[in-house]
């Protein structure tokens, strides 16, 4: 099959591999009818995440038709069966799935141990990542291969949705969701979303769903930032306007309730990517006059409110303002999305008709194509937001 491998920082490729099988009787293979290029991606050709192999298949966010299901496959999953797979693996038995913390299931990582290693402890499996992270192939391929398939699914009814309606139920639709959720948002509050992209985007549409009174985007890019205005934030854009400045005449000098960091590891929009291998001018960065967005965000937020940070981080931020955060009384919440615990409640609002995520799309294209959107994506070229690729 055609699957889109990575083998270095900035050398993805578009090759043949072998097809996948089942190896444990809880799996299923499923064809990919559409896959999506995210964020999270970009810290993998950027080579800002540690434990890539050469070799390894890129892609967690994917949807398509079960092919074969394994002996020990529980619930009703079928052959023929459409569905969406959250990135996050989850085996759906263990105390943290039982609790609905699916990102840090205790069994769907094969190498719980690098991760232990890591991170004091294991955390979830996940699809076309780093070897921390299970090492899984991904869904940027004609097929794949998903374990604990029987739980790692979301059922989509045929025909009556699109695939683009839907595909993003895997990932970015909830990981906004849970960002917003993580603020805990009140009819009263102001939330500030620092990033554009896809997952701000799907923030902002959730903060907005969730009743906040008033959304702001910060961004530089006029096309992300029309895109928010049209989902109803007050667009900054931190090229040309103050944030602070904006943020307090916005706020009656007092800043946001609650602030989202949806960039991560871009963190420092003009630095180029070899500087972030370097820890010493990393420091520099972190003094450079666009601060780092942690940092900003603790410094304007109003005084007992809340850090919401899905951004992705890979432990080169070391310069983690505690200090501003504990005098501030803030609260920080972060993690990857526990996926499944928000899909049946985000799939009815999109058969409802109160979102369709697919408006985040502006390039469809083929798996060949892969290679050049994923550069076309990171840098912001021709009006790029948000590829999906139909193997
Ligand atoms: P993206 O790279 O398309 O978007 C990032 C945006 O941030 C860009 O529009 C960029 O212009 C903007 N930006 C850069 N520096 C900035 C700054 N200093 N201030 C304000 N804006 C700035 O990526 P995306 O797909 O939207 O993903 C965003 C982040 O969310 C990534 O770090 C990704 O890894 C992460 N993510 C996390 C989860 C999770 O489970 N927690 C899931 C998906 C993605
Ligand atoms: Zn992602
Ligand atoms: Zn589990």
């Amino acid at each position: 099959m055609k699957a889109l491998v990575w083998h270095k920082p900035n050398d993805i490729r578009c090759e043949q591999v072998p097809d996948p099988k089942i190896e444990d009787s809880r799996d299923a293979i499923v064809k990919v009818t559409a896959c999506a290029i995210c964020g999270s991606d970009l810290h993998l050709l950027d080579g800002f995440m540690p434990g890539m192999k050469s070799g390894d298949i890129m892609g967690h966010e994917f949807m398509g038709e079960v092919m074969e299901v394994g002996a020990g496959a529980r619930a009703d999953l079928k052959v023929g069966d459409r569905i969406v797979v959250p990135f996050t693996i989850n085996c759906g038995e263990c105390i943290q799935c039982l609790r609905g913390n699916f990102s840090v299931c205790e069994r769907s990582n094969r190498n719980a141990d690098l991760a232990s290693k890591a991170f004091g402890r294991t955390t979830a499996g996940l699809f076309g990542y780093t070897h921390l992270t299970g090492g899984y192939p991904g869904g940027q391929a004609e097929y794949v291969r998903v374990p604990f398939a029987d739980k790692t699914q979301i059922k989509i009814p045929k025909g009556s949705l699109t695939d683009e309606q839907v595909l993003f139920l895997g990932d970015i639709f909830p990981t906004g969701w849970q960002a917003a959720v993580q603020c805990d948002i009140q009819p009263t509050d102001t939330v500030a979303i620092w990033g554009a992209g896809p997952v701000g985007q799907m923030a902002i549409r959730s903060a907005v769903l969730l009743g906040a009174r008033q959304v702001i985007c910060i961004d530089r890019v006029p096309e992300r930032l029309a895109m928010a205005e049209a989902g109803g934030a007050i667009p900054i854009n931190f090229e040309k306007e103050s944030v602070i400045e904006r943020l307090d005449e916005l706020t009656a000098g007092r800043g946001p309730e609650k602030c989202i960091d949806s960039v991560g590891m871009e963190a420092h929009a003009t630095g180029t990517i070899d500087a972030l291998y370097d820890r010493a001018k990393q420091a520099v960065m972190l003094e450079s006059d666009r601060p780092h967005v942690l940092r900003e965000m603790a410094y304007l937020c109003q005084a007992a409110g809340t850090l919401s940070v899905p951004g992705v981080y890979g432990g080169l931020i070391d310069k983690f303002p505690i200090g501003m955060i504990m005098n501030k009384g803030l609260t920080i919440r972060t993690g990857q999305t526990h996926v499944k615990r928000w899909t049946d409640d985000l799939l009815r609002r999109i058969e409802e008709g109160q979102i369709d995520p697919s408006f985040v799309i502006t390039h469809t294209a083929s798996l060949e194509e892969g290679p050049g959107l994923y550069k076309t994506f990171r840098d912001k070229e021709d009006g790029c937001i948000k590829v999906v690729l139909k193997p």
